[in-house]
Order: structure tokens, then sequence, then C-alpha cells
């Protein structure tokens, strides 16, 4: 069985005081950082050993990093900005949160070089507003690094000028997306913008900005420590590394698990502590509510990599992974998200606002058995109509559910049919 590796980013899990300081300079913290304010490497040779190690996006789509970093263009006119996007969110996801608690340092570490790379000169580490506890411990690491010149005017003594600043969010879900949460930072509504224009070219204040993950820049001081090989060695060809999955439902021992990409998924459901005896798996859904959903028995043969994910129809997304075993309620299951959706639409694309309300009656009346003839394949139809039609990817946060659990889970759904109903009107 593989062990949990508490290597890149979890790796304080156990260890006292982790986010404080000397815990984190005790551990080689802040070694990379200090030698690149000391010898400034080049930043193509730096986005280089990004692109080997074969980072990903952790947030959930996946982008390679390094290729994301080249899109800034560093000669650009005016302040350049980074956004760690640590909004976590997604339902069923609680990874970056444990990273932001036990290991605040790494993460600012990781801003700090991924500022330098792409030259840039304000980070914003932006936490969700629940984030009560991690925000505390950023604070106050943040604190600490700037007493000891690792951030802000004249790092370390040299021409280098970096700010970081944390700020909480006020708790909406859609504010995780990029764009909105680039709106918030102006002191807006989080509204996603359309893009084209992309952030990297018209940002926070119309500026470049990249956006990243709370994992992914977390991941960097590490990478760039230990070398490309090492960390794409720990994963498979498509997906470097490691990465965090936040294992709930009906498992014995839920929680978070770092695990080499590549990993099978009985080997991550054996960690969390396996089913109870005598369930099966029914359902899956790997990487938060957002994605589709995988029969148990496909995930039970199935690797958690970005390249596995795909192969059973579904993706790694957030690393939100919830399990359901066989007494789970689909209709059930499937109302309670869509619910979530429809009161989390910011409600400015049509297909959304009103596609997520229909969604959500439908299924509601389905898990309470009042469903009527026809209205799966209205259910069906009306999330393939909102699929692709809107301005953010909330649009497929609520089609890809729901089309998934009706691939897989029909004849479930169609209990919710009631008997006595003959009508075709949907309303
Ligand atoms: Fe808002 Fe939904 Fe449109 Fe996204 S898809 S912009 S959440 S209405």
């Amino acid at each position: 069985m593989i062990e949990h590796l508490n290597t890149v980013c979890y790796r304080f899990k156990s260890v006292e005081n982790s986010w404080t300081l000397p815990v984190y300079l005790e551990h080689g913290g802040y070694a990379v950082w200090k030698e690149i304010v000391k010898t400034a490497p080049d930043p193509k040779d730096l986005i280089e050993v990004i692109k080997r190690s074969g980072l990903r996006g952790r947030g959930g789509a996946g982008f390679p990093t390094g290729l994301k970093w080249s899109f800034m263009d560093r000669n650009a006119p005016g302040p350049k900005y980074l956004i760690c996007n640590s909004d976590e969110g997604e339902p069923g996801t609680f990874k970056d949160r444990q990273i932001l608690t036990t290991n605040p340092h790494q993460l600012i570490e990781g801003m700090l070089i991924a500022s330098y790379v792409m030259g840039l000169d304000v980070g914003y580490n932006f936490l969700r507003g629940e984030f009560a506890l991690p925000f505390q411990r950023c604070e106050s690491a943040l604190a600490e690094a700037r007493a000891a010149g690792l951030v802000g005017a004249s790092i370390l003594g040299s021409k280098l000028n970096i700010e970081i600043h944390n700020i909480l969010g006020a708790g909406s879900y859609i504010v995780g997306e990029e764009t909105a949460m680039i709106e918030a930072l102006e002191g807006k509504r989080a509204y996603p913008r359309y893009k084209p224009p992309f952030p990297a070219v018209h940002g926070l204040y119309g500026q470049p900005t990249t956006v990243n993950n709370t994992e992914t820049l977390a991941s960097v001081p590490m990478i760039l420590a230990q070398g490309a090989d090492w960390f794409s060695g720990l994963g498979t060809e498509k997906s470097g590394g490691t990465k965090m999955f936040s294992v709930s439902g009906h498992v014995n021992n839920p929680g978070v698990f770092e695990i080499p990409l590549g990993t099978s998924f009985e080997s991550l459901l054996a960690l969390a502590g396996g089913l109870q005896e005598g369930r099966s798996c029914l359902v899956v859904i790997p990487g938060g509510t957002s994605m589709r959903v995988v029969p148990g028995a496909e995930m039970l043969t199935s690797e958690m990599s970005y390249e596995g994910m795909e192969a059973v129809g579904s993706a790694i997304g957030s690393g939100g992974l919830i399990v359901m075993d066989d007494r789970t309620d689909i209709a059930q299951a499937l109302a309670v998200m869509m619910e979530f959706y429809q009161h989390e639409s910011c409600g400015q694309c049509t297909p959304c606002r009103e596609g997520s309300g229909w969604v959500s009656a439908l299924t509601a009346r389905l898990a309470q058995g009042l469903g009527k003839p026809g209205d799966i394949d209205r259910l069906y139809a009306i999330a393939k109509q909102i699929e692709g039609r809107t301005i953010c990817a909330f649009g497929e946060a609520i089609s890809w559910p729901v089309t998934s659990f009706i691939q897989h889970f029909r004849p479930q759904l169609e209990v919710g049919i009631a008997s006595n109903e003959s009508s075709e009107n949907c309303t």
C-alpha cells in the first residue's frame, strides 16, 4: 500500500508549530528564495525547470504551470500582479486549507519565486471568507517574513521589491473563478468576466496578472530545491509530482492525503480507511462536485492522475474526492448539489441563472418521488443547453454532474418518477 507521503506541500502535517518562521527555516525554508535574491538567475531558466517538472495547476483546470508563467510579458509597462487563489469553495475540497494552516511560509516563498520569475510587483493571497484560522496563520507568517526582510522593499538588502497581502473574501463560491476574484479585489461584486482578454494581458486594474492555485504555488520551492526530475519522477509521464486529495463521504477515515500522481484509487481509498464493512462503492466524484461522476466499479480499476481520470470520463479537478456507497440515494445526492449551484449562480447569464433553477426544481421533485414522465430527458436536455453557453465554467459545473449521473444511474433516478403521474407537462 502507498504511504501518505508528506513530501511536497503537506510535509509538516505532524510538525509542531510548522507555520512559524523558525520551524520553516529549520527545515530548509526560504533557502531557494535567498539563493535567487543573491544570484539573480535568468527567469527563463526557472520557467524551464517548472515546465520540465510537469507541474500542472492544482485548482481545477490542470493547466501546465510553466507554460502559464511564460505568457506573462515581463516588460509590459506598469505594475503586474500575482493572485494566489486560496478561495477553496468547491464542495468536497478541503486540501488548500491544510497548506494555509500548516505550511503558510512555503506558500509565501512560492509566491515570491513566482513573482520574481514573472517580474510581478504585488501578490494577493485571496482566502475564502470562512477561513478564519488559515487567514490568521497566513497573516502571522507574512508578518514574520516581512520582519525578516524576505518580503517587501529591498528584499534582503537587494534592489528587489515584492509586496504580498492576504485578503479574506466574503464567502461566495463564484469568487473562486479567477476573473470574479479580480473583480472582487477591485472592490466590485464578484462577477466573472468574459475571456478573452485573459488576465495575463488584462487582469487586476487592467494590468497583466497571473492567477495560480495555493497548492500549485506551494509546490514551487520544493521543485526548485529538489529539481525538476525529482518532482516529475514522483508522478507519471503526463502528471508530474504529488497531489493532495481531500477524501470524504462513506469512508472510515476521511481526511487529506498527499500521494504521487498515478497512485491507484484503491490505494487512496485504503488510506482513507476504506468503505464500511460489507458496503460497496457505488459512485465517486473525483475532483469536486462540478466534475463528472464515475461509477465505483470503474474507479476501482483506475489511477489518480490527469490521464487516469480522463480515461474514466472525468477529471482530477480540485482534488475533492467524494465516495458514496451502495446506500446512497442518487436522486437526493444530485438534488443537494443542484440546490447549491442554484444558490451560488451569480445570475449574469440566462442559461445559468434560469437553468440552475429548473435543474434544481426537477432534481428536487425526483428526490421526493414526485417526478413526472419525461423528467429525466427534460433534465438532460436542460443541462446540455447550459453547457458551453455561459460566461464562466459554472455552466459546466451544473451540466456535468447532471448528465453523468443520468448516463450512469438512470434506473436509480427513474425510481423518483411518481407512479400515478401520466402528464408530460414540465411545470
Ligand atoms: Fe455567473 Fe453562472 Fe454566468 Fe458564471 S455561468 S457568469 S456563475 S451566471
